[in-house]
């Protein structure tokens, strides 16, 4: 038996927070959560933790990770970036409060989970694609992480070995998004150059040829020569160059995956499991034909994403009308790294016009901030949110949506597994303690393996 002593108590369900409450585990699970206990309670305790000046609350649930098993990335289906990236990648999750994580990159099989599984403490979920079009998209973008056996598996194969959604269909790196930006067209550049570009001067590549809405018909090569000179990128590539890299990097994928929206949508009917896509300029509109097909969940992936301001707001609003529409927003790095996201603009919207339905960090080249770092600033700092409401939006909001992802999880609550984190408060992105079941799995910056 463990005992959480006197700490800020967010329970998880939207609208308790205890000022100076106890969390009482035993075995792994949840005694009791209560305002004040028998002193001689301590006597069988394991531990006593004095949560003095700390908050208590659930372990955040991620729902939005790439980059976190042994098998191939994003919707491209990329080689994922190493074991070694890997590990750190889930060592640093933990640390930053998320005790459950999901998958997301679709084409990972169960067994690449499970071999993950065995060599980590955080509780790691799947999401699957694999489905004809899809699978194509990857091909025509990237698909060097293929194997046969990712070709052979199937979406009903996945969901009947544990996958636990179907998503994210249609990532960046298939529809132009982020993952041209630093990966693809940079590589391209240095391929056919030689010469390195930042994922700025890409993007400004990208947008030229093709336009926020990834469109053939913008190419204007007065607008391609302005823009390579505003990038600095001039000295090195012609207008004609720039339009054949970012066709290949960019335009010959998003066709296929457009039409992966709509497979990915009518196996979610079959099957009746949740459908994660993923939401930004260029998928804006086969979002809204997904969204009007009456799924029982959709979850609109980072909709506060490469949109602007008005724009992301305006486009979650219509979005909110269709019933089962659910709205992530994502965190992003615009705290830290600042590399993908520069500003928390977006985000703070999202909260402000009461938009948010969950939040997830998403994979910021593996840099992104935390959950956590996010409800401070939304809830404590800014206070766009409740503490109670933001904390719900990270935990049991996202059990109750994706009913698969963390069953028994997201609450301090009687009987509820014991899955906690332990913060300083108010600054609660300084993580100190992580249980998992009951267990410490995390302690001043250290993964307990
Ligand atoms: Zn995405």
């Amino acid at each position: 038996m463990k005992i959480f002593k006197n700490g800020t108590v967010v329970t998880g369900d939207g609208k308790t927070v205890l000022e100076r409450g106890n969390v009482i585990e035993a075995d792994g699970l949840i005694m009791d959560v209560t305002l004040s206990y028998d002193e001689n309670l301590e006597s069988y305790a394991e531990e006593v933790i004095d949560c003095t000046g700390k908050c208590v609350m659930p372990g955040m649930i991620n729902h939005h990770q790439h980059g976190i098993t042994f098998g191939p990335m994003f919707a491209s289906g990329c080689v994922n970036y190493g074991d070694e990236f890997i590990m750190s990648h889930l060592d640093r999750s933990l640390l930053q409060g998320h005790t459950t994580v999901l998958n997301i990159d679709g084409f990972v099989t169960m067994d690449e989970v499970r071999e993950t599984q065995k060599v980590h403490p955080i509780r790691i979920k799947a999401a699957t694609t694999h489905a004809p079009t899809n699978y194509h998209a990857g091909e025509l973008c990237d698909g060097k992480g293929f194997l046969e056996k990712h070709n052979e598996m199937t979406v009903e194969k996945m969901l009947s070995e544990g996958a636990i959604c179907i998503g994210e269909v249609g990532g960046g790196h298939t529809l132009g998004g982020g993952g041209q930006d630093y990966l693809y067209i940079p590589r391209a550049v240095k391929e056919r150059k030689g010469k390195d570009i930042d994922y700025l001067q890409a993007r400004a590549m990208k947008l030229s040829v093709l336009g926020r809405y990834i469109e053939e018909s913008y190419y204007d090569r007065d607008r391609v020569a302005q823009a390579l000179k505003d990038a600095k990128l001039d000295s090195f590539l012609t207008p004609e160059e720039t339009k054949d890299i970012v066709y290949k990097t960019t335009l010959a994928s998003v066709k296929v995956a457009l039409d992966g929206y709509r497979e990915a949508a009518i196996l979610a009917k079959r099957y009746n499991v949740p459908l994660m896509i993923h939401n930004a300029p260029t998928s804006k509109h086969i979002v809204h034909e997904i969204a009007k097909m009456g799924l029982n969940t959709l979850i609109c992936c980072h909709s506060n994403y490469l949109f602007t301001k008005d724009e992301c707001v305006e486009n979650g609003r219509y979005l909110k009308q269709f019933p089962g529409v659910v709205l992530d927003a994502a965190v992003h790095d615009p705290w830290g790294a600042k590399a993908l996201v520069a500003t928390p603009e977006n985000l703070f919207a999202f909260y402000e016009n009461d938009l948010v339905d969950i939040i997830s960090t998403d994979f910021a080249a593996g840099k992104s901030d935390s959950m956590l770092e996010a409800i401070q600033h939304a809830a404590l700092e800014e206070k766009l949110v409740g503490l109670a409401k933001a904390v719900y939006q990270g935990t049991a909001r996202v059990a109750e949506v994706l009913p698969r992802l963390a069953p028994n999880l997201g609450l301090i609550k009687e009987s509820y597994t014991a899955d906690i984190v332990v913060t300083e408060y108010p600054t609660l992105k300084n993580v100190e303690r992580v249980y998992i079941g009951g267990k410490l799995a995390a302690k001043d910056g250290k993964v307990i393996r």
